[in-house]
């Protein structure tokens, strides 16, 4: 499978992620630098043979409006790893507002887990509290660094050093 490759700000800050192909045109073209590669995988041209980039730094600044991580199903499911909140079941896995919307409950990142179905029909329109059932982890809003170090945990290990922040803060779970 093609692995993808963290672009980082010039001051190091994550941006994006990208394909093979896009990052070899921005180091081709010198708008990047190459911070890490790939081990045991390399990219061969009829005359070249270059490192499999695995984290690329832009050359210059980038200025770009930070508008935080798109609230829906797929985002809130990936913060909770896939499991229910409540019991950690990772089957039937729906959405719980935490306080019910019929109590006045937002929609949104601090009021939403992933439950299973199981919990979220146990718990109705109740608190957590009413009904004796606990939170694994309390909901927070997530950062595109979260994200990106729960992918790379799972499939890119070389961007780890360069999520640092991010990281920790998967392992206080
Ligand atoms: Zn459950």
């Amino acid at each position: 499978m093609e692995k993808r490759v963290l672009v980082l700000n010039l001051d190091h800050y994550p941006i994006a992620v990208v394909s093979v192909q896009k990052a070899m045109v921005l180091l081709l073209l010198e708008k990047a630098q190459l911070l890490s590669a790939y081990e045991l995988l390399e990219i061969r041209t009829i005359s070249r043979t270059f490192a499999y980039p695995a984290v690329i730094r832009l050359a210059h600044y980038k200025h770009i409006p930070y508008k935080g991580v798109l609230l829906n199903r797929a985002n809130l499911f990936r913060r909770d790893r896939g499991e229910c909140q409540y019991c950690g079941s990772t089957r039937q896995l729906t959405i719980d507002h935490v306080i019910a919307r019929s109590k006045g409950g937002k929609t949104s990142w601090t009021n939403l887990v992933t439950a299973c179905n199981r919990c979220n029909v146990l718990k109705g329109d109740k608190t957590p509290e009413q009904v004796g059932m606990q939170l694994r982890t309390p909901p927070f809003v997530p950062t595109l660094s979260y994200f990106l170090a729960s992918y790379a945990e799972r499939q890119a290990q070389e961007w780890l050093p360069y999520l640092e922040t991010a990281v920790a803060q998967l392992q206080k779970k």
